[in-house]
């Protein structure tokens, strides 16, 4: 009752496209009667969560932010989602987001954009901007996010709370709407490690129902939040030396370097000289997965079919036009071409080579150094609108986020301070992969 009630006194954010009402209170019910008859009770017990609405929910409507999704409801529940009902998690609402989970602001959602709770004329991040500021406003407790370039971390830089993207292939996808398939992640927001650790080990583990998904087992990664060893971190060069980088949150990053090193441990500049490639290789290969992931929505399975369609060329052509958005059309017109038989070879197969350096690069200086740390974001929360015209602009927002999902390792978002302006600022804090009981036991350390 509780959050409902701050649901609907914050209205105005535009966090939810769906709530469960009845159907949460009913559960909350269910979890007493369970409490008072003693009977034993699941690890997320009456955890209120909400769900980006790209993760499909039996008997409920999914339209990824997409009209071309309008009236569409999944016949079943994807693993995450899943889990968590198993577990005694109430599922409070659908969270709005980018359409197709495409963009870092949630400005490209066919339902309006949402609001940032700590300035409402600025963007709460994308593209899981609304599962950030539903933790933020504190209308759930946790969310369910996505992050295929930084979906999970950058909102939750925005918005001042705790976004984890783990490794790839440690949550299942089945039942998460596809954009790019070999990047794709489940990830969760929290307002501290603790919670964002029980939620992710219920969430991640081996299902029969994607192939890609690990069989490596799943730590209880609340209980191992205490470390004590001096630790070896790195930070990039090129990340701080960056242009485009907020004087604020430099220092802010800084400051956090030398706390670490008055600690005791040992904190060394590299240099990683591909960080350039990162961005053009993400935007080819998501692209490209995009444009072959986005070809089922053709107006004759699911959701939206125009209606003066007349043959199936039209359905197609007419369904597609008017049901997908600027952003989404941009991205599948882009994905096309560098998988057409004559740039294939140039900018596919190049870019495929050119991820397989990334990550061998990357993975080499883990093996050396326990984290990387960097800031999450170039700049804090920007205004409403600002970025719109300018897409090349805001692909430059995934500066920092990428490295992560190119070369499938973890790394969480944790607040690090704000700025003049009192706006939320990042860290970011990467990992080798499966590695993700560190990673929550460092993050703790630095909160
Ligand atoms: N902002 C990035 C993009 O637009 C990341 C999106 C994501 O992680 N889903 O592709």
């Amino acid at each position: 009752e509780h959050y409902l009630k701050q649901i609907e006194e914050q209205k105005h954010l535009n966090v939810f496209l769906d709530v469960y009402d009845t159907e949460a209170l009913a559960k909350a019910d269910e979890l007493q009667e369970k409490l008072d008859a003693g009977q034993p009770i699941g690890k997320l017990f009456g955890l209120v969560i909400g769900i980006k609405d790209v993760l499909v929910h039996q008997n409920h409507e999914v339209r990824s932010a997409s009209k071309i999704l309008e009236g569409f409801e999944s016949q079943f529940t994807g693993t995450a989602v899943q889990r968590l009902i198993e577990e005694d998690a109430i599922i409070i609402g659908a969270q709005n987001c980018d359409e197709f989970a495409m963009g870092s602001s949630t400005e490209n959602s066919t339902y309006g954009p949402t609001l940032n709770a700590a300035d409402n004329s600025r963007v709460p991040g994308g593209s899981s901007g609304a599962s950030a500021v539903s933790v933020q406003a504190g209308l759930c407790m946790a969310s369910l996010g996505t992050d295929t370039g930084g979906s999970v971390r950058q909102p939750a830089a925005f918005c001042g709370v705790v976004g984890i993207k783990p490794t790839y292939s440690r949550v299942s996808r089945y039942g998460l709407i596809a954009f790019a398939s070999s990047f794709d992640c489940i990830g969760v927001f929290s307002n501290n490690i603790e919670d964002n650790a029980r939620i992710l080990e219920v969430v991640a583990g081996h299902d029969e129902y994607d192939s890609t998904v690990s069989r490596e087992d799943v730590p209880v990664y609340a209980d191992n939040l205490q470390f004590n060893k001096k630790l070896k971190i790195a930070y990039v060069k090129e990340t701080l030396e960056n242009e485009a980088l907020q004087s604020e949150i430099k220092e802010a990053t800084l400051s956090k370097l030398e706390w670490l090193k008055s600690e005791g441990h040992q904190v060394n500049e590299v240099t990683f000289p591909h960080l350039d490639y990162l961005l053009p290789t993400y935007y080819i290969l998501t692209t490209a997965e995009a444009s072959t992931n986005l070809s089922r929505f053709d107006g004759v399975r699911y959701g939206y079919r125009a209606p003066e369609a007349h043959n199936i060329e039209s359905m197609y052509k007419l369904s597609r036009s008017q049901g997908f958005g600027e952003e989404v059309k941009r991205r599948i017109m882009l994905g096309t071409f560098v998988l057409s038989a004559s740039y294939f070879d140039a900018y596919y197969t190049k870019a495929q080579k050119v991820r397989r350096i990334l990550r061998d690069e990357t993975r080499a200086m883990l093996a050396e150094y326990d984290f990387i740390i960097m800031p999450t974001t170039p700049t804090t929360a920007f205004q409403l609108g600002s970025n719109r015209d300018n897409p090349a602009e805001m692909y430059l927002e995934d500066i920092f986020t990428v490295q992560a999902n190119v070369t499938g390792i973890p790394a969480i978002s944790i607040p690090n301070g704000t700025d003049t302006q009192n706006l939320p600022i990042g860290l970011q804090i990467m990992t080798d992969i499966f590695k993700e009981s560190e990673l929550y036991a460092f993050a703790d350390y630095l909160i």
